[in-house]
């Protein structure tokens, strides 16, 4: 390669890696797999190393990915947080060690896990939480408080007043990850890549609502400032945060050489499958901090560290065939049946294809030779082409036009990238429905599985979930493998169903975006269908945590003829149409209406004397306020303990509601007798 054809590469590489980079770290949606960053990373490093003349000061190989996005505040972070550099072979591992030994000496390891999801700073000022930011490019990240507060185990107070930082990563559990992206795929919206892509979005969130929705978890692992105590390794950093009270990851191990380093390698590649989160490689750190400061950093990574990167597990097949199902929403899937192949351990032979999109953006054709791995571990997903196997005979995949099922026309809806059929009485749809309507979390009609359901629709014996309700003995008795008996049970099952709190009922029609939570909040705030029926955009959206989208498609739900006859036949069929549940009753919540709390932002200072703050907080959540930490315009009360200090003199400059804890007690008295009362 000569000198100008060395700057060409590197040039395009630069320009093809920052595409990438962006759309992984400010889109969280990556457009090609983290293997072949890692290719061309590795390219262009390899070349600045031959060339170093042709570096250019601005290359990705200097810079930590990520920016923050608008919409966000910035958080200065006072020591960088750095990026890890990284081994894609044992070998490589090998000389990273054998050359920190010959400089060091004989070093001790410890060896984590390499957790696949985004990098957090989480500070505590006298034991309490008081900022979270993401990595963002090191130096500048974004302020996310309000979303990790939304994590319940991550401590809001610790029982130390120490301050610190410390820093870990955030995660979404693969289970979490799962239900999410087929929650998104109902809904018509981009499944996320991975698990990684998942947490960094649902972290990125203006509205810590939905982030508190994703189930999102955490480990940590280092603690760049703590006050009152040293800490003089990182298996001390590791059980310093333990003790604290923070999600410390328990499989790291201390490693004295390389042999142990690679069997705890072996053990976790062997584990990785088995574990409820995905990892994407294993970190090895020098252990004692004296040494790793005198082995010191480069811009990007610290040299006393690296990540060793498991290798992609990925192999070829071919596809065979583009099948299309019909949800229950009427999104309609796209799913790759191939030639069976072995991979992580198990036999695959079909991928979902995701939408028409999915496909037009990898150009997927019939009888292509694809690359297929596992997202996140779990899922198997087609990776890319093999374009120099593809014959010359080969045409793009034509999108279907019609429902596989109902033969009408396809819609791609505004702000969708899914295909979707939108005849409601597109019999696969209907079958769906009744399925969704039958299962566990909603009316949990036992027996009554996708098989049955599917006969049931095959011999007109249903066409809705109101049918249901006239089903005989005889007719199931029709059905194949159905005796007596298992048709007994069945009957049996749909008749308790006819006493399930509202909440169920609600969730089984399959309002689109009422989930479980909304539907029980929906019942617990309107008692009855019939308040449901006849509530307004305003009333939905005033419940705390439900918001337009929720509200909107509720409203648009009941308007709909055929969904009013619906709920007259499961009326006229005994289906309790009442909230049973045993929470706060629609009277009860109307009277916090006049507890001088309601819809009030409240601000606590100074120590309480009666209660902890989050006690206190608690019950100003219960009476209807929303607690915030610090003092605006928008605040309504402040509530001052004992040496309340700046946030005092600033409300009342603003000349905000004072209260002295007592007032809160009394407050507190009023609405527990009101509770006993009732
Ligand atoms: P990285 O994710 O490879 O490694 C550094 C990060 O590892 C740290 O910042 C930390 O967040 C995390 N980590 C997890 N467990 C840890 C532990 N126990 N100890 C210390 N750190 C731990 O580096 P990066 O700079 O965040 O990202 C680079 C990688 O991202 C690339 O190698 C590539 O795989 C991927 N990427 C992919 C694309 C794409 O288009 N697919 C684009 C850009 C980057």
């Amino acid at each position: 390669m000569t000198q100008e054809e060395a700057r060409q590469r590197m040039d395009e590489l630069q320009r093809v890696l920052k595409r990438y980079a962006d759309a992984y770290y400010n889109q969280d949606q990556p457009l090609v797999e983290d293997h072949i960053y890692d290719e061309k990373y590795a390219e262009l490093q390899a070349l600045e190393e031959q060339y170093p003349m042709l570096v250019d000061s601005q290359s990705i190989t200097k810079k930590i990915g990520g920016s923050v996005q608008s919409g966000f505040q910035k958080v200065q972070h006072d020591i960088p947080m750095l990026s890890l550099g990284d081994v894609f072979s044992k070998e490589e591992l090998h000389q990273f060690i054998s050359r920190l030994e010959e400089n060091y000496g004989e070093l001790t390891y410890t060896c984590e896990l390499k957790i696949d999801g985004l990098a957090i700073s989480v500070k505590y000022e006298n034991g309490k939480f008081i900022q979270g930011a993401t990595r963002g490019d090191g130096y500048v990240g974004e302020n996310i408080t309000a979303n990790l507060r939304t994590i319940d185990t991550l401590p809001k107070r610790l029982d130390m007043p120490i301050t610190l930082e410390a820093r870990g990563e955030c995660y979404m559990p693969k289970a979490s990850f799962v239900a999410l992206n087929e929650e998104r795929e109902a809904n018509g919206e981009m499944p996320f890549a991975n698990p990684r892509n998942a947490a960094a979005g649902s972290l990125r969130q203006l509205d810590s609502q939905v982030t508190k929705k994703r189930q999102l978890s955490y480990f940590l692992y280092q603690l760049p400032m703590i006050s009152d105590r040293e800490v003089n390794t990182q298996s001390e950093t590791l059980e310093t945060l333990h003790s604290l009270g923070f999600l410390v990851n328990p499989t790291y191990r201390i490693c004295h050489n390389f042999e142990e380093i690679e069997s705890y390698i072996d053990e976790y590649t062997e584990k990785r499958a088995s574990l409820p989160y995905d990892i994407d490689g294993i970190v090895v750190k020098v252990n004692d901090k004296a040494i790793q400061e005198e082995i010191g950093y480069t811009v990007k990574v610290p040299k006393w560290a690296i990540a060793y990167k498991f290798p992609a597990e990925e192999v070829e097949t071919v596809i065979r065939d583009i099948e299309w199902t019909v949800g229950r929403t009427g999104v309609v899937t796209p799913t790759a049946v191939m030639d069976t192949v072995t991979l992580a351990g198990t036999a695959v032979s079909r991928a979902s294809l995701h939408n028409p999109d999915y496909i037009l953006d990898k150009d997927i054709r019939l009888n292509d030779h694809v690359m297929l791995h596992k997202a996140g571990d779990i899922i198997p997903e087609v990776g890319h082409v093999l374009l120099d196997k593809r014959s010359e005979l080969s045409k793009p995949y034509v999108m279907p036009t019609h429902c596989p099922v109902c033969h009408q026309s396809l819609v791609h809806l505004e702000d969708e990238v899914a295909l979707r059929c939108i005849n409601p009485m597109c019999e696969a749809q209907l079958q769906e429905g009744v399925i969704h309507f039958a299962s566990r979390n909603a009316m949990n009609i036992v027996g009554l599985g996708p098989r049955i359901i599917r006969q049931l629709f095959d011999q007109s014996l249903i066409h809705d979930v109101a049918d249901l309700y006239h089903l005989t003995e005889e007719a199931l008795m029709t059905l194949d493998k159905v005796k007596e008996k298992t048709a007994q049970n069945i009957l049996n099952a749909i008749d308790q169903s006819r006493s399930r709190s509202l909440e169920y009922l609600l969730f089984g029609l399959g309002i689109q975006h009422v989930g479980a939570k909304a539907a029980r909040l929906l019942a617990e705030q309107f008692g009855t269908m019939e308040n449901i029926q006849h509530a307004t955009r305003e009333d939905i959206e005033a419940i705390d945590s439900i918001g337009e989208k929720i509200a909107d498609s509720v409203v648009t739900y009941f308007t709909s003829e055929s969904v009013q006859q619906l709920i007259e036949e499961l009326q006229n069929a005994n289906v309790n149409m009442v909230y049973t549940g045993q929470r706060r009753t629609v009277e009860q919540k109307s009277s916090l209406k006049s507890s001088p709390l309601f819809e009030k932002t409240v601000v606590l200072t100074g120590k309480l004397q009666s209660m902890s703050r989050q006690k206190a907080k608690e019950y100003i959540e219960e009476l209807g306020g929303k607690v915030t930490s610090s003092v605006s315009k928008k605040t309504d009360i402040v509530i001052v303990g004992e040496e309340a200090g700046s946030k005092l003199t600033k409300a009342e400059s603003l000349g905000i509601t004072i209260w002295k804890e007592e007032m809160l007690q009394e407050v507190m008295r009023n609405i527990n007798n009101y509770k006993e009362e009732n």
